[in-house]
């Protein structure tokens, strides 16, 4: 472990994960999605985290090898030094298209996960992204998928439950108000999308234990915008990504964040910055309405709501309208069309503007408009990108 590393460690307070668990987390985790493809490099980061403070490490049956590699991790002795969290989803058919959401079924994929981890129990099991209320219904009901977890954790295989969403930011709240057997929930939320801060809110009064990915925008507030470069200054940040860990961090219903594994300064990076003080109320009101004003200045604001969806034509609107706003307001034109060009759904030119999304919008915006810019903006990158 780094010097660096070593004197923020020092530094690094518990704080609890929500009343339900009992469990006491560091307010950096480590998240298992994007580790390095390299083995000996991703068993080597997971074990510099490891020894940096992180405990919690978030894996999902469908991130690829990742259960895999981080079993590879626990050996000699990590095991016990960490909280470790797997999930899966019935309805992400590419692990197996012919998966169902019944107790047999999830009790055969945590088996399955046990056995790629090489443990024998999980500190934690999810529900993996709900996103539809016919998707929480089918994983609620009796013999269902929270049935299966259940009797495992009875059985001593699984500790704690909870699960994960990327439903409209609504119907995500009745699902925390439901949910009496969840005892962590893991949703996106930063600076730029904020629409689950109510439902952090809701889940934290609960007692649920918070967890938030993509604190830093799946990487975009990592670059440098002119615009959030100014604000940074303006509250005292070292960077925008330091901005973005504090914003995160200063809501008090954020128990953790889960830092994307890349690279070791990753750890240290995030660790500082967890470490210095958390925005005042008056900093966190500045940047609120710097964002604020910055939008409204530059288009409609889109809270990533999705009453719009789904789309008839396959688009993500959502994911598009905030790649409108990377490219438009933030400046992160590369990054925005790298992602554009990544999309698996059907892009902006697939619109035929039927106008379903534009009548259900929550905001009133212009959608149809801005998939036309979406596809005249974002696609040259596309091309460029695919050369
Ligand atoms: S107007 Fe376009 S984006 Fe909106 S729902 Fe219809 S096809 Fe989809
Ligand atoms: S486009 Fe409108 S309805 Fe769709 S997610 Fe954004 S604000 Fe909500």
């Amino acid at each position: 472990m780094s010097p660096a590393a070593q004197r923020v460690r020092a530094a690094l307070p518990l704080h609890p994960f929500g009343r339900r668990s009992g469990l006491d987390v560091p307010r950096v985790n480590m998240g298992g999605m994007r580790l390095p493809a390299d083995l000996d490099e991703a068993v080597s980061l997971l074990r510099y985290a490891i020894d940096s403070g992180l405990r919690y490490i978030d894996c999902s049956r469908g991130y690829g090898e990742c259960e895999w590699v981080v079993g590879r991790a626990l050996k000699g002795g990590y095991r016990r030094k960490v909280i470790l969290s797997t999930k899966w989803a019935p309805w992400i058919t590419k692990i197996q298209p012919a998966d169902n959401p019944s107790a047999d079924r999830v009790r055969h994929r945590i088996d399955e996960s046990m056995r790629r981890l090489d443990v024998d129990y999980l500190d934690f099991y999810q529900i993996w992204n709900i996103t539809h209320r016919n998707e929480y219904d089918a994983a609620v009901a009796r013999g269902g998928f929270l049935d299966g977890v259940l009797k495992a954790k009875k059985e001593g295989l699984v500790r704690h439950i909870g699960f994960t969403a990327h439903a409209p930011a609504a119907d995500l709240l009745e699902y925390i108000d439901e949910a009496d057997w969840c005892e962590v929930l893991l949703v996106s939320y930063n600076m730029l999308n904020q629409s689950y801060a109510p439902a952090l809110e809701a889940a934290h009064r609960k007692g649920i234990g918070t967890l938030v990915m993509n604190p830093v925008g799946g990487g975009r507030l990592a670059e440098a915008s002119p615009a959030l470069l100014k604000l940074a200054r303006e509250v005292g940040a070292k960077s925008v990504a330091d901005l973005a860990v504090r914003y995160v961090l200063s809501n008090p219903n954020v128990d953790t964040i889960l830092c994307g594994l890349h690279k070791r300064s990753d750890v240290d990076e995030t660790l500082k910055s967890a470490a210095r003080k958390p925005f005042t109320p008056a900093q966190k009101t500045r940047i609120d309405g710097f964002l604020a004003d910055l939008l409204r200045a530059k288009s409609g604001f889109c809270t990533a709501c999705k009453y719009c969806m789904p789309c008839p034509q396959g688009i993500d609107i959502p994911a598009v309208m905030s790649l409108i706003y990377d490219d438009r307001c933030w400046g992160f034109r590369d990054f925005a069309r790298a992602r554009y060009a990544g999309l698996r759904t059907a892009k902006a030119d697939a619109c035929v503007q039927c106008g379903k999304c534009e009548k259900a919008c929550t905001q009133h915006l212009k959608i149809i408009q801005e998939m036309r810019y979406a596809h005249r903006n974002l696609r040259a990158a596309k091309k460029a990108a695919g050369h």
